[in-house]
């Protein structure tokens, strides 16, 4: 196993995954020195009271300069004018990787700036919040959650190793797999649920008008939590919408023809395929929770505010 050990680590953005990054490489003593960045004032002025680095710079470029590895944390749109800030000032052999929720559009953006000697390795946490901002991390999010990393067929060995290695070492469990499976995988774990509450949340804010205040009151019944993936970052999710048009277009079109289906089976009454189907997916939770990755508490465990509990 690689050492998980870096000299500086620099970390551009620090909202929700840049400073949970920033929280558990203190905590577990990962890196001599943590250097921040965010492009804007007021965050990294927020960063700096929350203690979160050793060093905070505005200019990402200034960040990048001597660090051995360096997270870029921002909504995947902003990949690329990231990407050429910081490639000309990137040290030789420094390992550059990313969070974002998306990989094949990440790649296209970041590849080509990548200066010769610098080891690219993508990289997304399945870990996260409904929450944004430097407040809203914690060193634990990625605490038995697992990490995605995409390298590019001809990455250093040794590279993808040490990054793998401090992904463990942030308590992730680490799988790799090229960008474009990840993106067809994650079109149905994650974008498609956020698509479909943020879908249904609309719809019940459209007849919230006809019902007055009931949605909300009698929300508990199933409504509510649909709510939680719909409060998500707004940024992030119409940047992931649009960077992951393709997969998502085509789960999509998957959900709808099964979507009909179900219509036909109530339509038909066709109890048994109803049955049917609803016992398939209970099983699917008890295999969730078997993996670790829910608990069987009440409330879908969020009394207990689990951490990571979807992203
Ligand atoms: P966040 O809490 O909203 O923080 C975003 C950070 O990016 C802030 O530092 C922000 O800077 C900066 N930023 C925003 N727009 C930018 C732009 N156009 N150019 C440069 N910097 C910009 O976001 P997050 O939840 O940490 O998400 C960061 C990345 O992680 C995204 O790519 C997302 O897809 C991925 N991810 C998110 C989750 C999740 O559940 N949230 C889970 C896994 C992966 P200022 O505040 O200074 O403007």
């Amino acid at each position: 196993m690689s050492d998980p050990h870096f000299q500086r680590v620099a970390l551009i953005g620090i909202g929700l995954i840049g400073s949970s990054l920033a929280r558990v490489i203190r905590e577990k003593g990962l890196a001599e020195t943590i250097t921040i960045s965010t492009r804007s004032a007021p965050t990294l002025a927020r960063a700096e009271e929350l203690g979160l680095g050793d060093r905070y710079c505005l200019s990402a470029a200034d960040a990048v300069k001597d660090a051995d590895l360096v997270v870029v944390s921002v909504p995947v749109g902003a990949s690329e004018e990231v990407a050429k800030t910081i490639a000309p000032h990137l040290k030789r052999g420094a390992i550059l990787t990313d969070v974002g929720s998306t990989k094949g559009s990440v790649v296209s953006q970041m590849a080509p700036h990548v200066p010769e000697g610098v080891h690219f390795i993508p990289g997304h946490p399945i870990a996260g919040t409904e929450h944004s901002g430097p407040d809203a991390g914690f060193a634990a999010l990625f605490q038995n959650r697992w990490c995605i990393l995409t390298p590019m067929p001809d990455t250093d060995a040794g590279a993808i190793e040490k990054l793998a290695a401090f992904w463990t070492a942030c308590g992730s469990n680490v799988d790799t797999m090229d960008p474009q499976h990840h993106d067809l995988v994650l079109a149905i774990v994650s974008h498609l649920p956020h698509i479909i509450a943020y879908n249904i949340v609309g719809t019940a804010d459209d007849l919230q008008t006809v019902t007055k205040s009931e949605v909300i009151k009698y929300s508990a019944s199933g409504f509510r939590d649909f709510t939680r993936l719909a409060a998500s970052d707004p940024t992030m999710w119409r940047d992931v919408c649009l960077h992951n048009k393709d997969a998502i277009l085509e789960m999509l079109s998957r959900f709808s023809e099964d979507l009909s289906a179900l219509q036909r089976a109530i339509r038909w009454g066709d109890g048994q395929a109803l049955f049917d189907l609803f016992t398939r997916t209970r099983g699917i939770r008890r295999s969730i929770i078997e993996a670790g990755q829910e608990t069987p508490a009440p409330d879908f465990g969020r009394q207990a505010a689990a951490p990571g509990a979807g992203e």
